[in-house]
């Protein structure tokens, strides 16, 4: 029988010819996997690829249900005004609506009246173009994407320590090796199900994985140590960790001299860090300190790996980089089986934060403030420098900004939810309301898109071609399976056609492999340089890793082995103290809320949720509370809870657990409507990274239904 098709008397050949060889649509592992045509209906069928080793999570195996949803759109739609509801339009009406105006916009407020919010699951090609779009056909400075609530923090940390910014600079395979992990504020066992084999691997092998966690997750009770930290207290932790292995004479002292700068500074910081004090800040005891210290400390091979749970706050550069001086100091960096590394949630997390939709960069990580890469790029796109803006507001900033005098007045949202995903979200909502006109391109009516005055119906995954960049730096080629429906069109083709309605005739192609190649030709000579990449290689060597800086270079799967990426090749190290999130619980608001993800789910839920079997599995928003907590204020399992901080309420069923801290609320962000988390997450920005404070904010909880006076009685809290 064929293990694809599970038929008796088909031929391989006949087999694959009905088989697709693709990627899955959702997170940054980026699985591969089959797609099967049969009599009009497509199927999921696993395929040995080197990152997922033919497994896939729910999510995966359900994907295919999304390209005969009968929510899908497949017609323009247009409002003639606000107060009336979105009709069928013409391509040609719609296309032309948003030219009109984009354009008024810009005569009438000045070309950075038009923003363009873009999205970490757009594939490399339409990353680039929309880019290109915002500098060449609108020439706004006002471009950013949700990449920015996502992976900003992890990428500026790594770009100021190492000089590059990519999530692993070594491939998946060579986990398993580590002696000893530490994994912080990730929860992959739930988020990305099939990297846990190499984790698993790990542990068979002898290895010991330690993982720093508010929540006793399903990751964290795989681990052979879990360190259950109070919600923003991760730098206190790295610090207090480094404080240890410095006093029982851990550190590398070879690796440091040879190949780091600024250890000193760090040094005199993190005398300050002694365990007690740790512990007071971060909740972890002194004895559980010293075990993840000495377990790292003295392994020949460690690695430290962190996510959104660090790296999604105020200080979340901070804490990201007070993890990598940790690395640094071990010697556990720039070496087989070592490093430091982070691991990518969205899609194309990595190549969408590489080639143009990020407000200060373009092409190739190139920065948008030098005046050599600004050259450069507007060579390949046949314009003067000048005429390139220069870095407008970040995510939260641009959408913060809509509705004011000098901000954004039109908008264009490409593959982004932002009224599930942004913080602050009831805040963000008000300002789409006050935009003069709304854009969104989407394959689902979002509750983004359903606010729009424009909604484009656009191809999805397996109905479109073009390249991937997984959370290793592993660049993949997602292709066309299936026919698109009538009426709509790419991603690309939207572009394309609103910049030659803007004037721009012919700088503008539609078609994947061709915007490819002019993508291949910007990104040369910058930090991620794709030009040796080509699909054809792509589909023989199973991806291909940047940097890979000709056709003849084989891509680089592991970096930092003999140099890093900064000018002298050194790592940096840089002094951090810990500071606290900027909202902390206290009389009124007496517990910390954090969000996150649960396995059935994706992102803002815009696709998963319209999946049966993953809707099945998690049908509906919770708020998971410790069963004390539970007590104190009269709550059961399943009975609706009201939460609620100083930016909104939402209400949701309780789900009581012990594994999670007793001070500590969790909720996924998933959902929208009266369940929607990010109505309440604090807005509080990174001061380098823009990163917004996802991961903790003050909270209080109620019975729904009950009243406040009885919403904070005294709880004693702790971390078991
Ligand atoms: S959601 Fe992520 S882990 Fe699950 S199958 Fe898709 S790529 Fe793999």
């Amino acid at each position: 029988m064929d293990a694809i098709s599970g038929r008796d008397c088909e031929s391989e050949q006949e087999v694959r010819d009905r088989a697709t060889p693709t990627h899955c649509p959702y997170c940054a592992l980026q699985c591969g996997m089959n797609l099967i045509r049969d009599n009009g209906a497509v199927s999921v069928a696993s395929r040995e690829f080197p990152t997922n080793k033919g497994g896939l999570c729910q999510k995966g195996w359900t994907a295919a249900e999304l390209l005969s949803s009968p929510e899908r759109l497949t017609s323009p739609m247009l409002r003639d005004c606000r107060a009336e509801n979105l009709r069928p339009a013409s391509w040609d009406e719609a296309l032309g609506r948003i030219a009109a105006e984009f354009t008024q916009a810009q005569q009438q407020y000045g070309r950075d009246a038009v923003g363009v919010f873009g999205g970490g699951g757009l594939t490399n090609e339409k990353a680039y173009l929309l880019g290109k779009f915002a500098r060449v056909a609108l020439r706004t400075s006002n471009i950013d994407y949700n990449g920015r609530f996502c992976m900003s923090s992890a990428a500026a940390a790594g770009l100021k320590a190492f000089g590059i910014d990519r999530g692993l600079p070594f491939p998946l395979e060579d986990i398993p090796n580590a002696e000893v992990i530490l994994l912080v504020g990730a929860n992959v066992a739930e988020t990305m199900p099939p990297i846990m084999q190499y984790f698993d691997e790990q542990r068979r092998r002898g290895g010991r994985l330690i993982v720093a966690d508010p929540r006793a997750t399903q990751t964290a009770r795989a681990a052979s140590l879990h360190l259950q930290l109070t919600p923003g207290s991760d730098a206190a932790l790295a610090n207090g960790l480094l404080h240890i292995a410095t006093a029982q004479g851990m550190l590398d002292a070879d690796f440091i001299a040879q190949r780091t700068t600024g250890y000193e500074a760090v040094r005199r910081v993190v005398a300050s860090y002694w365990p007690e004090r740790v512990e007071r800040l971060s909740g972890v005891p002194v004895s559980q300190l010293y075990e993840a210290a000495q377990l790292i400390g003295r392994a020949r091979s460690a690695m430290i790996l962190t996510a959104r749970g660090a790296e999604q706050q105020s200080r979340s550069v901070d804490n990201v980089l007070a993890f990598i001086n940790l690395a640094l100091a071990l010697g556990k960096a720039g070496k087989p089986h070592c490093g430091f590394g982070t691991l990518t949630g969205q899609g194309n997390g990595q190549g969408g934060r590489e080639h143009g939709q990020k407000t200060d960069q373009l092409p190739g990580y190139r920065r948008i403030d030098d005046p050599a890469d600004r050259a450069y790029i507007a060579q390949v796109w046949g314009v003067a420098p000048e005429t390139l803006p220069g870095a407008g507001r970040s995510a939260y900033e641009l959408l913060d900004s809509i509705g004011s005098d000098a901000g954004v007045r039109a908008l264009l949202v490409m593959g982004s939810n932002v009224v599930v995903s942004a913080p602050n979200a009831g805040h963000i909502e008000k300002r789409l309301a006050a935009l003069d006109f709304l854009a969104v391109a989407d394959f689902f009516l979002s509750d983004t898109a359903q606010l729009a005055d424009v909604v484009l119906p656009t191809t999805q995954w397996a109905e479109e071609e073009g390249t991937m960049t997984n959370l290793e730096g592993r660049v993949l080629l997602r292709r066309r399976a299936v026919e698109p429906p009538p009426g709509v069109r790419s991603d690309l083709e939207v572009l394309a056609g609103l910049a030659n309605l803007l004037g721009h005739k012919h700088a503008f192609p539609s078609e994947p492999r061709a915007v490819f190649d002019e993508l291949r030709r910007a990104s040369s000579g910058g930090a991620a340089d794709y030009s040796g990449i080509t699909y054809d290689r792509i589909v023989r060597d199973n991806g291909v890793f940047w940097p890979c800086i000709g056709e003849e270079h084989p891509g680089t799967p592991r970096m930092f082995l003999d140099r890093f990426a900064t000018p002298d090749g050194r790592a940096r190290f840089h002094a951090i103290e810990y500071r606290p999130p900027a909202e902390e619980p206290d009389d009124e608001y007496p517990f910390y809320l954090t969000t996150g993800r649960v396995m059935a789910h994706y992102q803002s839920g815009t696709q998963t949720r319209r999946v049966a079997a993953l809707r099945n599995a998690q049908p509906e928003a919770f708020a998971e509370i410790h069963p004390a907590m539970a007590k104190s204020f009269g709550i059961a399992e399943n009975d609706a809870v009201r939460l609620t901080t100083r930016r909104g309420t939402a209400v949701m069923k309780a789900r009581l657990s012990a594994a999670i801290r007793m001070d500590t609320v969790f909720a996924p962000f998933h959902w929208g409507d009266a369940a929607r988390i990010n109505l309440l997450t604090n807005p509080a920005l990174d001061p380098v990274s823009k990163m917004p404070e996802f991961k903790v904010c003050a909270v209080r909880i109620a019975k729904a239904g009950a009243n406040r006076a009885a919403a904070a009685p005294v709880l004693q809290v702790g971390g078991d």
